[in-house]
């Protein structure tokens, strides 16, 4: 019988996870199947109880379950402590269940694919959501200098900056107040884009900045990705996409100790999103 994994969140039926650990699973000679499950809200801890019952080795955790998962999980890793989520449940082979965060390894493995080293840059992170808080650590440990985090509610930035006060230069401010700082990266982590907004920054950031990165990833560039083209064409831009698959890959590592190649896949999902 196939290792059984799936992913949980509701709605499910839109992601792509399955179609990714697929690949990964026939890309790596992995006999493994994936599923969905998407249990009624709240019915988390009920149906994942019931799924590792029935022998399941690991599973993905999507909205709105990351908390619950964290809360479901019998140890976690101490970067979804950090995160206060978690994304990925694993069986240990003393029956516990671990629970870890793999958001922010996957965004830096991103941007290091596409952008290089991330090492002493400055960095502006707009948003101060789950996915905000997912990947703070992994930007320090990639190296970056310096971290403004700037939401539309002032204070979560500031609480965010709080939280992480043990790592140098980061600060939180509104999006009226972010400083007018030579930021090279400028990554977007609201989900403004999903619904065609954009966040109320001054456009001027993105004349000095090298590199913008949306969380989001749609079949065209994304609102915020035309809207920095459009003041400075020579940046270099990126949605989302490689962020998901990176992410996924990095929980197929903790499930069967390999490292799946995510460029062709990355490839692949881009001509059919
Ligand atoms: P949350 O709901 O936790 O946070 C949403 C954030 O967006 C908040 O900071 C909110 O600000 C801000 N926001 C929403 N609308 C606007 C707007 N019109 N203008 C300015 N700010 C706005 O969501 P997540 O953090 O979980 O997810 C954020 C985005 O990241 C989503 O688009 C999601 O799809 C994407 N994502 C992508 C991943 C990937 O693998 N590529 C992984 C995880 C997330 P406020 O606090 O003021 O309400």
């Amino acid at each position: 019988m196939k290792d059984r994994y799936a992913v949980f969140g509701n709605p499910i039926g839109h992601s792509k996870s399955p179609i990714i650990h697929q690949c990964f699973a026939e890309q790596t000679g992995q006999a493994m199947e994936y599923g969905i499950e998407q249990p009624e809200t709240d019915q988390f801890f009920v149906r994942a109880t019931t799924f590792f019952a029935q022998g399941a080795k690991g599973a993905n955790v999507t909205a709105p379950f990351k908390l619950e998962a964290f809360n479901f999980a019998d140890e976690v890793s101490p970067r979804a402590a950090q995160a206060g989520a978690v994304n990925t449940l694993c069986k240990l082979p003393s029956g516990k269940i671990m629970g870890d965060t793999t958001d922010g390894a996957g965004l830096v493995a991103d941007l290091q694919r596409q952008f290089g080293d991330l090492t002493g840059l400055s960095v502006l992170l707009i948003g101060a959501g789950g996915a905000a808080r997912s990947v703070i650590g992994s930007l320090y440990s990639a190296g970056i200098a310096s971290l403004c985090i700037a939401n539309r509610s002032a204070e979560k930035a500031l609480e965010l900056a709080n939280l992480f006060a043990t790592y140098p230069s980061i600060t939180g401010v509104g999006l009226a107040n972010i400083p007018a700082d030579n930021f090279n990266l400028i990554i977007n982590s609201t989900s403004s884009s999903m619904t065609g907004l954009l966040p109320d920054i001054d456009s001027e950031l993105f004349t000095q900045a090298k590199f913008v990165y949306d969380m989001a990833y749609k079949d065209e560039p994304t609102s915020f990705l035309q809207w920095a083209n459009s003041i400075n064409p020579t940046l270099r831009l990126s949605d989302g996409l490689g962020m998901l698959v990176g992410q996924a890959a990095e929980s197929f590592y903790l499930w069967r100790g390999v490292r799946p190649d995510i460029e062709p896949i990355i490839d692949s999902l881009r001509v059919t999103l």
